[in-house]
Order: structure tokens, then sequence, then C-alpha cells
């Protein structure tokens, strides 16, 4: 920045523009701070525009419980649809590996449910209050999400509506006339559901990131567009170098999702996050088959979800490193799988690649860097960052604010694994 420009001054830096840092900033901004979020690219752009558009009131068990420990064998050649892994990638990160794994016991698992259950409560809450207020109601589904096994699938479906009903969220074990009457346009593959009645979806996950941002806007908020260079503390607050200049905030939000470590590291952080990346691919629908809500297969583990640009089909997760080169093959593999279960055309424009950021035990961190006061840490939402977005971001705005955040944070501390 050239001698003498005066740097932008605020209360709250949002660093990010997905949905974790959007929401971050409209909390913020509802709590009458001056808020601007930066980001090189527009709102919504990236991870938070390519998933599935879950709205999920049931994600309380991440990826690593005791049925990842259950099934490993199956996933250990590296051919199954639902998770792959790069091999020199494990072994560089062996640690993060076992770590991942040994949270997947089952005392380790029902506390982590217990403090995912209260992020999405408030998250689902706000959702579905803030969709409307911008403007995006249209694109909100109250249909709920339909787990679904080709076979053998009553047990596994039994068993999550019993993890469910644990924390008091309603699903129903469905068979096959069951599937049939719910989604009557798709082929009559599945002979075991569990729909998750009291999720949402949208049809277009980066347009309401957009429409939260807008609403931020209006409302007095600031959406910078530029690359972040780095942060540094200054004075009683921060500086935040950007590629066109910098800002001068007493706060600084972190909400870079996949990106978020490596701002950290010249602080000397050294955060543990890892990638679960996803591909997904749009087709034409047929419009005598409507898909009416999000299905994931179980067995291949992937999704099908209606949207605005068509049936988007997304994949499961591939662990490697995260601006590793695509590979499509876990995307092509389940593309047939999909088709014969809805009836959808030829494929729309390009394929898209993403990363998850997860952290070892799956949760996010959410809370105060241990070591700077007015820095701030709200990534890591693995898969469930379109839902959680909006109960991370008032989190954090809470805590700025010295208030108590809406739910029990205390797993979320950055604490864990930073110090
Ligand atoms: C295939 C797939 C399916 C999924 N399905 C679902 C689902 O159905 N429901 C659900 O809840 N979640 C889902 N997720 C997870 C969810 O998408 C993520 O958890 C969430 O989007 C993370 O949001 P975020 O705001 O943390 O990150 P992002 O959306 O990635 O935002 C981070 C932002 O930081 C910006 N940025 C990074 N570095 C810089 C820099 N140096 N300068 C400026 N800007 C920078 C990026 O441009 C980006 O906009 C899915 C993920 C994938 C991959």
């Amino acid at each position: 920045m050239s001698e003498g420009t005066p740097a932008q001054q605020v209360d709250v830096a949002v660093l990010g523009a997905g949905m974790v840092g959007v929401s971050a900033g409209l909390a913020a901004r509802q709590r009458g701070l001056s808020v601007v979020i930066v980001d090189r690219r527009e709102p919504g752009s990236e991870t938070s525009y390519g998933n599935a558009g879950i709205i999920s009131s049931g994600s309380i068990l991440p990826l690593n419980t005791p049925s990842l420990l259950k099934n490993l064998p199956k996933y250990l050649t590296n051919a199954h649809p639902a998770l792959r892994w790069n091999i020199a990638w494990a072994l560089a990160n062996a640690g993060w590996v076992m770590r991942f794994l040994a949270a997947a016991t089952p005392s380790q698992t029902r506390p982590r449910a217990a403090a995912l259950h209260g992020l999405i409560g408030t998250s689902l809450k706000l959702h579905r209050d803030w969709i409307v207020q911008a403007g995006a109601g249209h694109r909100i589904r109250e249909t709920g999400w339909l787990k679904a096994w080709r076979s053998d699938g009553l047990a596994a479906a039994q068993a999550e509506q019993a993890a469910l009903a644990e924390f008091g969220i309603r699903s129903e074990v469905l068979d096959r006339q069951a599937i049939s009457a719910l989604e009557p346009n798709i082929i009559p593959a599945y002979s075991t559901g569990l729909l998750h009645a009291q999720t949402a979806s949208v049809d277009s996950p980066g347009a309401v990131v957009k429409a939260y941002a807008q609403m931020l806007a209006a409302g007095g908020g600031t959406i910078r567009q530029s690359g972040i260079r780095r942060i540094e503390p200054h004075g009683d607050g921060w500086r935040v170098q950007l590629a066109d200049g910098e800002i001068a905030a007493r706060h600084v939000v972190v909400a870079l999702g996949p990106w978020s470590a490596e701002l950290l590291r010249p602080l000397g952080y050294r955060v543990p996050l890892a990638f679960e990346r996803g591909y997904h691919q749009h087709f034409v629908p047929n419009p005598a088959r409507k898909l009416l809500r999000p299905i994931h297969d179980a067995d291949g583990g992937f999704l099908m979800t209606p949207m605005e640009q068509g049936v988007r089909v997304t994949s499961g997760v591939e662990l490697t490193a995260r601006d590793a080169p695509s590979n499509f093959s876990q995307l092509e593999a389940v593309v047939p799988m999909a088709r014969s279960v809805v009836e959808f055309g030829d494929a729309v424009g390009e394929r898209w690649r993403g990363a998850r950021p997860t952290l070892p035990d799956s949760l996010p961190m959410i809370g105060a860097a241990p070591r700077h006061r007015g820095l701030w840490l709200a990534f890591g939402n693995q898969h469930i960052g379109f839902t959680t977005g909006p109960g991370t971001g008032a989190a954090i705005a809470a805590m700025i604010a010295g208030d108590a955040p809406p739910f029990e944070a205390q797993a979320f501390s950055p604490n864990r694994y930073i110090a």
C-alpha cells in the first residue's frame, strides 16, 4: 500500500466469504459492529458453492465413527467409491490419520455428536430465518434428506435412527414401497431408506451465500474482493495485508475454510487441517422424472441433489493434498450408479472439485486463538459447513462481544490442537 493511503478501519475483518465467513460477518453486524468481509472471489464461490446443499439436522455423526473402523477393510483396497486415499499423502500425514482413526471409538463419538447437535440446532434456526430475510426463501426445500441402501440396509438404518433419536432427531425407516411413495420418479433400486425428516436443502448453495452477503451489505457491512496476504498484530488490533491495500481491525476472524491453516503458520500456529476432497457434476434433469430431495446412496457413498443447474451428483471422500491434481475416477465410478436410480440426461458444464476442511476429531475450531488477542478462528467444518456456518458465525460474534455463545462451544475450542 502506498505511503499515506489510509487503511480501511473496522471493528471486525472477516477473512473468507464462504458460508462460515459470511455468517460470522452477518452475526457481528447484527450486534452493531462495523464489518468487512474479504475474499479473493465473490462470496460463496468455493467449497460453499459446490456442496450438496443439505441443511442437515442429523449430521451429528462425522466420518470417523465406529462404522468407519468396521468398514476399514473395504476402504483399504482404495477401490471403493465412498473413500479413496493417496498412499504418499497418508504416509506423510500418518499422525493426522492416526488421530482421525483414534477419534472413531464409541467413547469418543458420543460427546462429539452432542457438541455437533448443539451447533447444528442453532444453525438450522438461523438458516430458516436468514434465508427468508435475505429474499432467498424460494431456494429452501423442507422435504428432508433420504439415505438409501440397495440391499442389507435395515440394521444400519435402524442403528442410525436410534442414534438420532437419542438427540430427539426425527427420522423414518422406509421399505421399498415407502421409498417409491416418497420419491415416485426414481427407479426402485433401494430396499431400505432412512428419511431425515427435519432436514432441509437448497437448490443453489452458492446463491444462498451470496444472498446472505447481500443482506450484510444492505445492513451496512462491506464485502471487499481482494487476495489476503498476511495478518499481523498492530497496536490494540490487527493489520490485514491485502493484494490491493490493507485493513486495520480490532478483531480478525479467520474463516478461510481449507486455506485457513497457512495464514496462521507465520504466527506460530500449526493447525492439523486435512482435506476430504470431493467432486461434483451436473446433469440435465428429466422434467417427467423429477427428483424431490437429496438422496444419499449409502452403498456408493455419493449424493444426488436437485439443483438449479440440474441434478448434482457429488462424490464421496478423497483424502489427499488440497491442491493435488484432480482424479475424477471416483466421480466416474458413481455416475452410472446414479443413473440406475434417477433418469437424467447429458452432463452440463465442467466437473468441480472442492476440499472439505477437517480436523482430526471432525469438529470445527470455533473460538479465540490461544496467544493473540482479537484473533478468532472459525474453520474446519468438514462435511457440514454449509449447514453449520450460521451457528459457527453466531458463536464467534457472541465471543467477540464478550457474550456466551448460543450453544455449548467448549468442544470446539482451538486450544485442543494449538497452544
Ligand atoms: C462434495 C461436497 C459436498 C458437500 N455437501 C455438503 C452439504 O450438503 N451440506 C453441508 O452442510 N456441507 C457440505 N459440504 C461441506 C461444506 O461445503 C463446507 O464445510 C463449507 O462450504 C466450508 O465453508 P467455509 O466458509 O469454511 O469455506 P469456503 O466456502 O471454502 O470459503 C473459504 C473462502 O476463503 C477464500 N480464500 C481462501 N484463501 C484466500 C486468500 N488468500 N485471499 C482471499 N480469499 C481467500 C476462498 O476464496 C473461499 O471463498 C460439502 C463439501 C463437499 C466438498
